[in-house]
């Protein structure tokens, strides 16, 4: 038997009124917020469901509540190590996590390095371990009339 498994992860933010979004635990400044209970990081909520899908443990609501308010304005670098927790106690440990983030703007390359040592940082593992990258949808649908912004997420768990 093959002590793998793999998980997928999406999570979509509408854009409000603001100065920043939070990306892969990164403020990263732009002339929109997102409308979010927590921090509302795209990148962290798909990673987050990821591992969980991965550790067949349900999904991000399902551990943090967006009815419960001890979540309001939550960074979500918590959700995040609180799946690493799971990830020990269950003995797995993360192979490489692949993130896409999609939106038309703000420009997540020149963050993406740091993001990536956070999420390292978090998870316990090198940085080349987690891939963060970016595409636009050319325009089309919400994320290309800059109505909000998704990121998607993939990870491999390997027996610790
Ligand atoms: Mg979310």
């Amino acid at each position: 038997m093959l002590d793998i498994r793999i998980g997928q992860g999406i999570d979509v933010h509408a854009f409000g009124d603001g100065d920043h979004v939070m990306l892969g635990g990164v403020r990263v400044p732009h002339d929109r917020g997102v409308l979010a209970h927590s921090d509302g990081d795209v990148v962290l909520h798909a990673l987050c469901d990821a591992l969980l899908g991965a550790l067949a443990l349900g999904d991000i609501g399902t551990h943090f509540p967006p009815s419960d308010p001890q979540w309001q304005g939550a960074d979500s670098r918590r959700f995040l190590r609180h799946c690493a927790q799971l990830l020990r106690e269950r003995g797995w440990r993360l192979g490489n996590a692949d993130v896409t983030v999609i939106c038309e703007r703000p420009k997540v390359g020149p963050h993406a390095d740091a993001m990536r040592a956070l999420i390292a940082q978090d998870l316990d593992v090198a940085r080349d371990a987690i891939s963060i990258k970016a595409t636009t949808s050319e325009r089309l649908g919400f994320t290309g009339r800059g109505e909000g912004i998704a990121a998607q997420a993939v990870c491999l768990l390997l027996r610790a």
